[in-house]
């Protein structure tokens, strides 16, 4: 899916040498480069604090125990997510409840929070899917209304930008919190796992370094139950000089993403991504909607080309063996599960290039054909 060793090479001269300094600095844990890379993180994305952690599910978990969640608070998310967004709501005792999504973004559905919201509840996940913002405009006035936390999952929209009233935000920027991950195949993916909360608010962003830190406010002084989570210095190394390459790399999965739309656009048996115009798409995942029943066919006949493909996601949150639940069933979110029989994710990365695009779509019009 994603060609992460020609994305190396580019800057291999420059990543061998600073991993090499680390090493040499011995600096492992909690060195100078996390530090250089946090702030360089602030100033991108606009926001007053960067809090880097082990990986996104850390970044979603510690940010809903550094807003003093209790058990049986109720926390309303998408149903249509990497399961990560929901397991944190789930391990700190806190109630999910899974409401469907929109048609077109794939994104939460507005009314359906609306309609889920309960005197328990407590705060939104909206997540960021695929690369484009959820409908943050609208999320914010119904958590304003209802005096509720808005925690932006970004795992897969770091760079994408939300366009307001006010002016243009950084995806995870809006929200009382914003999470990411730099597992590999992310946007800005380092090499072994790592992720980030990020924040405006000063006494939350507080919390937050204490709770990744053993709960730790000086040393051996435990004031909160924190967890161990940090990125390490060899990640922070390689993400800093990553980072400057991130708008270039978005730009090159849009730009693969336009040549998709123009070999694919038109063909009856399949949707293209839809753009909202609110929102920059940074195309995490470039999705097909697959119809008339094609969708598994058409992924076997790939795979069986070498055409590396994936379906994200196969089966909606509210069907998953280990959160089933009474309150749903079957048939309660009919456009997640819609969507989930259908939905195709084709080879998306900063490195595919017009002549790989054509041999990809060649053999998607053949198979449909
Ligand atoms: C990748 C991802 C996460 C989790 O990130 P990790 O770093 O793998 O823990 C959370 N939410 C979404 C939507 C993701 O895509």
């Amino acid at each position: 899916m994603v060609d992460l060793h020609g994305q190396y090479l580019r800057i291999k001269d420059e990543i061998d040498r600073e991993v090499l300094n680390v090493i040499e600095s011995t600096a492992f844990i909690n060195g100078p480069a996390v530090k250089a890379f946090q702030e360089d993180l602030e100033a991108y994305l606009g926001v007053r604090h960067v809090i880097p952690c082990a990986n996104g599910t850390d970044a979603l978990q510690v940010s809903l125990m550094a807003l003093g969640l209790k058990p049986g608070d109720e926390v309303i998310t998408t149903t249509f997510t990497f399961i990560a967004t929901a397991e944190v709501i789930a391990l700190l005792g806190l109630t999910p409840v899974l409401v469907d999504i929109d048609p077109r973004s794939f994104n939460i559905d507005l009314e359906a929070v609306r309609r889920s919201i309960t005197p328990r509840t407590r705060a939104i996940i909206p997540v960021h899917l695929f690369g484009q913002c959820a409908d943050m405009d609208g999320i914010l006035r119904l958590a304003r209304e209802h005096g509720l936390y808005v925690v932006e999952d970004a795992a897969q929209a770091i760079g994408s930008t939300y366009y307001d009233a006010e002016g243009s935000h950084k995806a995870g920027t809006m929200g009382h919190v914003g999470c990411t991950s730099f597992f590999p195949s992310k946007n800005l993916g380092c090499y072994g796992d790592g992720g980030a909360v990020f924040t405006n608010d000063d006494a939350l962003a507080a919390t937050l370094r204490v709770i990744v830190n053993h709960g730790m406010t000086r040393r051996y002084y435990h004031d909160l139950v924190g967890v161990n989570s940090r990125l390490d210095s060899i990640q922070a190394a390689i993400l800093r000089i990553k980072l400057p390459h991130l708008d270039g790399y978005n730009a090159a999965r849009r730009d693969a993403a336009d040549r998709y739309d123009a070999l694919l656009g038109r063909h009856p048996k399949v949707s293209v991504p839809f753009r909202s115009p609110n929102t920059s798409h940074t195309f995490h995942q470039y999705t097909l909607l697959v119809h008339d029943g094609y969708r598994d066919g058409l992924l076997e006949h790939l795979q069986s080309k070498g055409i590396p493909c994936a379906i994200y996601y196969p089966v909606p949150l509210h069907l998953q063996k280990a959160y089933l639940d009474p309150r749903y069933g079957q048939g309660d979110f009919p456009v997640a599960e819609a969507v989930a029989a259908e939905c195709l994710s084709l080879p998306m990365h900063t490195e595919l290039d017009a002549e790989q695009q054509e041999y990809i779509a060649g053999e998607i019009k053949a198979f449909l054909a």
